[in-house]
């Protein structure tokens, strides 16, 4: 089992037969996320350090994960004290870094160092993506059947989506599901909500999100991040695929990408998600100013269900869209 603390270039996982692990997805879906953040805060982490960093602590503490891919650059600067807390702890940590120019050459020098440190070659890492991208079309399908056909609610669409990033540790199970989904999803009636929202920025911690703005009308065609997760764009190497990949680099070449999709799956609001004590609150600026549609910046804390007054901001931020509709 290698557990990673974002997504990777999972081929090379899957190339050398070991077991991926998103640490993000065992924190959320653990049946007590809370106690995990309170075991890294009983070993010292502060109260003002991201609730994820500190999830992801605890799932590699409680789960005895003993060795981890470590994103330093392209994601979390937290992540490079998360690394150097569980080096101490005895966990062998693989430094992987996303160029922030996104210099193909520094990429291929990072892939071939991962691939090298789990004992396989480039040719192999490209036969895995190759069957990856059997699976990730399949997830592909789902949010088109999400934004174009109404059958797939928000909800949906973003597990099956965020699934992708460790293909739930195990490809063949995962396709299976996410098969027997397809069948049943496409016999579906068309779902009624009128209103059609964005969300973007990193997953929620929030266990209700999607449920609570479909009881009032509105309906999640478009996770930004969690569809970067499953590679959306068509390619022919793993290096650009992971260049295309847009989540590790700069706003803009992901406001390029959200525009895009605003564009095409007639959104009418977005929801600007950002953690507590995360870096990319200082980005909302820059969202806000960029795009034209209605935006709710919503904050998040620590996992469970939404607070009252979270509640009653999208209460009053759906209403408002509703007034707008034609
Ligand atoms: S939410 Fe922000 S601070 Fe927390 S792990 Fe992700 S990037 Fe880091």
């Amino acid at each position: 089992m290698v557990g990673f603390t974002t997504t990777i270039p999972l081929e090379v996982l899957i190339a050398a037969e070991r077991r991926p692990v998103d640490l993000n997805n065992i924190f959320i879906t653990d049946p007590d996320p809370q106690g995990l953040i309170e075991d890294a805060e009983v070993a010292g982490f502060p109260r003002n350090i991201c609730g994820w960093i500190k999830g992801l602590y605890g799932v590699v503490r409680r789960h005895d994960i003993k060795e981890i891919v470590a994103v330093t650059e392209g994601d979390c600067s937290n992540t490079k004290a998360l690394m150097e807390v569980l080096t101490l702890q005895g966990v062998t940590t693989v430094p992987f870094a996303y160029p922030f120019d996104r210099s193909a050459e520094t990429l291929t020098h990072e892939i071939d160092k991962l691939a090298r440190h789990f004992g396989v070659t480039l040719h192999q890492c490209e036969a895995a993506r190759v069957r990856l991208e059997r699976v990730r079309g399949k997830v592909h399908e789902i949010d088109r059947l999400n934004w174009q056909e109404d059958r797939v609610s928000g909800s949906e669409s973003h597990t099956f989506q965020v699934c992708t990033s460790d293909m739930n540790g195990d490809v063949d199970a995962f396709e299976a599901e996410v098969d027997t989904f397809l069948a049943e999803a496409g016999r579906r009636q068309p779902l009624r909500q009128s209103l059609r929202l964005a969300y973007i920025g990193v997953p929620p911690i929030f266990a209700d999100l999607y449920e609570t703005l479909e009881g009032m009308g509105a309906r999640v065609v478009f996770n930004e991040t969690q569809r970067q997760f499953s590679m959306p764009y068509p390619v022919d190497s793993l290096v650009e695929q992971y260049r295309r990949y847009t989540y590790p680099y700069d706003i803009f070449t992901r406001l390029a990408d959200i525009e895009t999709e605003i564009a095409r799956r007639r959104v009418d609001g977005v929801i600007h998600y950002v953690q507590a004590f995360c870096f990319r609150q200082i980005e909302d600026l820059i969202v806000r100013q960029r795009l034209k549609t209605p935006i709710l910046t919503l904050e998040g804390d620590r996992p469970g269900l939404l607070d009252a007054r979270t509640r009653i901001r999208l209460e009053g931020f759906i209403e408002m869209l509703k007034a707008r509709k034609p």
